[in-house]
């Protein structure tokens, strides 16, 4: 571990601000490190690396946590330092997390690479899982030596009991590989094979946070997870194809977990973690439970044509002042073709309503080069914000991404960048001249326009081929030459890929 950052860095601020809501189990003598690709704040709101935390612990394994900051190479639990850990595990949430995993292991002088690691004697064995296990688990062939596709929680028993009784790796990359949702790459890198992302039922797991914290991007809140996936097709969305299929929890289960968490320490707020709050069936009810116990909601996003006073009550009460909703567009037809069906009129009466209720402040989503789009779709964006603000009272922020064709989605095979003749570059910054000129006068610094290059950037890593993974543990020439990248990038060969591990045949099917 050569290039190891070596000042001293505790978490015992952190630690001591960490509330348990269950009994954990100690643990037992399989060290783990769980690395999360963001920082502490970010990833103790991901209830993905809870629930592989809790399984880890259930099963005995020493799990200790590790997150790119604010001291990256020590846990949280003990400060141990990273080198006393064989086995590392990390969750991927988005497809820029990998780069971080690699400078993440670069730094603390391991190998990103598999191969390399494999090559030398001693070096950890690593694992991922996450989020983009289901979208496109190509991207970590280079990096990781093996990757649970999908759900996790599941096949975490398998992997605990394979590197507890194999010291060889080859060994242990074999019968990791007899699973059929991981992904071994040293193992399936030729052939074809019948993978299959896991995806479990979410009443059986565990359904809530270990914690609660004050240092996360939610506050203070319980995390408690109501759905998984979503019903709704928007074109852009990778929830209902690579999620699905839509899998809501008990009613019971959810009131059973807010009871017992509040037994242990005093619970001020709920944040509710579903794609789209207003889709959960017992949603009133929840929220009349939460009202007799005087505790708030946060929800991560609300959908305008769900969103009801009495969410905005419970949002409200829990001392928020500000609603994040997006409209992905000012135009109504071209929302609808995004999947999205309610109109400018109702976001202005429903954020009206929200005025009313208490809240202060809109922060509204939107996206550029979406399929079909034009320029006087572009300007409706900064009108929609205009009337918004003049028509409720409230300050209004806008947040304008690019978007982003993904493997899997409606959407797959939209151009990106948007409509017309040139790369997609040259598109996306005209589309952002277009924008920032149509944001003048009184609503001049309203709007935030997402990187273009930073999109350019996913949209490579989202259509990975183990290619573009072992450019990424190369580092070149990601990162420098957007104009390289993305005319390398080549979708057809992702796809083939897919369906080579048997994966595109998994996303299909639920379509
Ligand atoms: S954008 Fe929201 S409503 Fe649409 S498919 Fe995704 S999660 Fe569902």
């Amino acid at each position: 571990m050569g290039n190891r950052a070596t000042t001293w860095a505790t978490w015992s601020g952190y630690r001591a601000d960490e509330i348990p809501t269950t009994s954990l189990p100690a643990g037992g003598d399989s060290p783990c490190a769980l690395f999360f690709p963001a920082d502490y704040s970010v990833g103790m709101a991901n209830l993905g690396f809870h629930y592989i935390y809790r399984a880890l612990r259930e099963l005995g394994v020493a799990a200790e946590r590790f997150f790119a900051s604010p001291a990256p190479h020590r846990s949280v639990e003990r400060d141990t330092l990273l080198e006393r850990f064989q086995v590392i595990l990390s969750g991927i949430s988005y497809e820029a997390d990998a780069r971080v995993l690699v400078k993440w292991l670069e730094s603390a002088g391991i190998p990103p690479s598999r191969t390399e690691r494999a090559s030398r004697g001693g070096a950890p064995l690593i694992g991922c899982g996450g989020a983009v296990t289901y979208i496109n688990p190509c991207l970590l062939s280079a990096i990781a030596d093996f990757v649970v596709l999908g759900d996790g929680v599941g096949v975490v028993p398998h992997v605990v009991e394979v590197v507890r009784s194999q010291r060889l790796r080859d060994r242990v990359l074999s019968l990791l590989a007899e699973h059929p949702s991981i992904y071994v790459p040293a193992i399936h890198e030729s052939g074809v094979h019948l993978l299959e992302t896991s995806r479990r039922g979410i009443d059986l797991d565990f359904g809530h946070g270990n914690w609660v914290t004050p240092r996360t991007v939610f506050g203070a809140a319980f995390l408690v997870e109501l759905q998984r996936g979503c019903a709704r097709g928007c074109g852009f969305c990778t929830l209902p194809a690579c999620f699905s299929p839509p899998r809501q929890r008990d009613l019971d289960l959810v009131k059973r977990d807010i009871d017992e968490a509040a037994r242990g320490s005093e619970l001020g707020r709920i944040g509710l973690v579903t794609p789209e709050a207003g889709d959960y069936k017992d949603l009133d009810e929840l929220l009349d439970f939460a009202g007799e116990r005087g505790m708030g909601i946060s929800f991560a996003s609300l959908r305008l044509d769900g969103m009801t006073q009495k969410m905005v009550r419970a949002l409200v009460r829990g001392g928020r002042r500000s609603v994040t909703v997006a409209p992905e567009s000012g135009d109504d037809r071209l929302r609808a073709r995004c999947g999205k069906s309610f109109t400018n009129d109702l976001i202005v009466e429903t954020l009206r309503m929200a005025k009313g209720e208490g809240v202060r402040s809109a922060k509204l989503y939107f996206m550029m080069g979406l399929p079909g789009e034009e320029d006087h779709h572009l300007l409706s964006i900064s009108n929609l914000c205009l009337r918004v603000r003049e028509s409720t009272g409230l300050r209004v922020t806008a947040t304008i991404a690019p978007f982003v064709p993904k493997p899997g989605t409606r959407w797959a095979d939209a151009p990106f960048g948007g409509e017309g003749e040139g790369n997609a570059l040259k598109k996306l910054k005209r589309g952002r001249d277009v924008l920032l000129k149509s944001f003048h006068g009184s609503l001049r610094g309203i709007a935030e326009i997402a990187s273009i290059k930073e999109a350019c950037l996913e949209y490579a890593l989202s259509w990975a081929t183990p290619e573009t993974s072992r450019r990424l543990v190369d580092g070149a020439p990601l990162g420098f030459s957007y104009n390289r990248l993305l005319y390398e990038v080549s979708r057809p060969e992702a796809a083939s890929e897919l369906r080579r591990l048997g994966l595109t045949r998994d996303i299909a099917k639920l379509k």
